[in-house]
């Protein structure tokens, strides 16, 4: 149960819509709760078709002179965006610890991360630039260009409020289209802090708008004429059924979904002190790191050989040693889930494990955290011997529980991941040079990491995942961003010359 302390002084959430707050014209809202103590921190309005056209007319308003303002006048507005993340960035993290529950270093790592999205961002003037080529044909000439779309919105998880809708927003709006964000009603505050720093920053009223809600707020974006292009990161089912109805609408999509990250070691890694060290401590926080709740998360280890016994002795000894409290506490490793619903649901997974006929190594279902009896926490779990049949491995749990499956060989453990449906990140932890070339060869995943356990590509490189941990053709962000949210037109040019070729009847060779 949520814990409100007085509902009567519970700030609700605005939307921003036209450079200003704007209060929601639906009956229905909301509770955010602050994770760590369980109590009801703000209300969130959920917006309806109306709220939603309000915002898209915004919007389209603003696209034709921001579309006509040149690229560096954009590229400095972020520019001076990314200086107030900056100044912005221990109140930002602190805002997400608030309503998500990861530990402020955590946070503040993630702000990092996409204030780099930001700084990609920043050349556009370089990035949109066309291609040209003299004398295609006699006295023609032809040249490419890249355009934006018009009104794109951006539909973003709980587990990064700050770091996704950063993916998406800052090269949509560098390319010169104008942004409907609808961030998870769970975490609703720091897209707000955005809008205001983008403001501050010069953005023009109405290139940027947020707005709040549910299924019924997301499908009012899917179906509105005036939006051209869905970026959508969440759930795998969510992601498809965004992908599958705003294609049916004619809209650009882009849906990136759940995830079922393996990291592989090899028996090399575990042979001697220092290595198994190295290897434990990127395992820690890729698995137990924001309890769980990343896209980019290890939740399967794959024990090659050798590699299990102390692997597992090792990891154990650690995941007992985690620091388990509010994310705003000291030093603290792990904070609490997002939400009790969600909590309870991760230690349902723990239980069908032990009932599924895995070895519960760790258990952290008891964990108690003094002074936060209501917080959702649920301490670090650890499973051996887990099956590729049992519901542990299938589903994504999106917590604090780390499975390790043992296999007899690199194949093995190969064919197993490009067997999973999900296949969004990977890593593999070897001193072999030729191992990890074949592993990167011949993985079916996305994002693949050697010896690093979390490979989020940096800002200038696109990320993605594969299969059904992402339905579209475009990555977010690098030139696949830049790519989703423009369009390519080609130039053919001749002016009249008195030695031009005359223009002939038949289909023009150019020759
Ligand atoms: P979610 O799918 O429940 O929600 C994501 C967004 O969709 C939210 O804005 C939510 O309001 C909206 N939504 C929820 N239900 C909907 C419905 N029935 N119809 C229309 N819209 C709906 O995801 P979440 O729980 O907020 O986030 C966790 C999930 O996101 C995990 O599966 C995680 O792997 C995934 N994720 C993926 C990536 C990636 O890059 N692939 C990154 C971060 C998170």
């Amino acid at each position: 149960m949520n814990k409100p302390v007085d509902m009567q002084n519970i700030q609700t959430v605005p939307l921003w819509i036209d450079g200003k707050h704007k209060q929601a014209s639906g009956a229905r809202s909301g509770e955010v709760t602050n994770p760590a103590t369980g109590r009801v921190i703000k209300r969130v309005p959920f917006c309806n078709a109306a709220d939603i056209d309000t915002a898209v007319q915004s919007a389209s308003r603003a696209f034709p002179a921001w579309r006509d303002s040149p690229p560096l006048r954009r590229a400095r507005i972020l520019m001076r965006f990314r200086e107030l993340l900056d100044q912005n960035r221990d109140q930002l993290a602190a805002l997400i610890t608030a309503e998500h529950g990861k530990t402020l270093a955590d946070a503040g790592g993630s702000v990092q991360r996409g204030i780099e999205v930001v700084e990609f961002a920043m050349g556009i003037p370089h990035l949109i630039k066309g291609e040209y080529s003299e004398e295609v044909g006699t006295g023609v000439d032809t040249h490419s260009l890249r355009q934006p779309l018009g009104v794109c919105a951006g539909i973003t998880p709980f587990n990064f409020p700050i770091m996704v809708p950063l993916w998406m927003f800052p090269v949509a709006l560098a390319c010169g289209n104008t942004f409907v964000l609808k961030p998870s009603e769970k975490v609703p505050s720091a897209a707000m802090r955005m809008a205001e720093l983008l403001k501050e920053a010069g953005l023009p009223d109405g290139v940027f708008n947020v707005v709040h809600g549910d299924k019924e707020a997301v499908d009012a974006l899917l179906g509105h004429p005036g939006i051209k292009a869905i970026s959508f990161v969440g759930s795998t089912p969510i992601a498809k059924y965004i992908y599958e109805t705003a294609s049916k609408n004619g809209k650009r999509v882009q849906a990136l979904g759940g995830a079922k990250n393996h990291a592989v070691v090899l028996p090399d890694m575990t042979a001697s002190a220092a290595d198994l060290e190295f290897t434990v401590d990127g395992l820690m926080g890729a698995a137990y790191g924001s309890a769980g709740e990343r896209c980019m998360s290890i939740s399967a280890v794959v024990a090659v050989g050798a590699s299990a016994d102390p692997l597992v002795a090792k990891l154990k000894e650690k995941a007992s040693q985690l620091k388990i409290g509010p994310g705003d506490g000291k030093d603290m490793d792990m904070g609490p889930l997002v939400t009790r619903a969600h909590r309870d649901k991760v230690a349902g997974y723990v239980d069908k494990g032990v009932a599924e006929g895995a070895k519960l190594v760790l258990d952290g279902r008891g964990l108690k955290v003094t002074e936060h009896q209501d917080g959702n926490f649920l301490g670090a779990s650890l499973f051996d011997h887990v099956k590729t049949d049992m519901t542990i491995y299938k589903d994504e749990i999106f917590g604090p529980v780390l499975c390790v499956l043992r296999v007899d060989a690199l194949d093995d453990a190969i064919r197993m991941i490009n067997a999973n449906p999900y296949a969004n990140g990977t890593a593999v932890f070897t001193r072999s040079g030729g191992a990890a070339r074949k592993f990167e060869r011949e993985i079916e995943v996305g994002m693949v990491g050697i010896n690093v356990p979390i490979p989020v590509p940096i800002a200038f490189f696109s990320f993605g995942g594969w299969r059904n941990s992402l339905f579209g053709d475009q990555h977010v962000h690098g030139m696949e961003g830049v790519r989703f949210y423009t369009r390519g037109k080609v130039v053919t040019t001749r002016w009249p010359d008195a030695n031009a070729v005359p223009q002939g009847f038949n289909m023009p060779t150019l020759g």
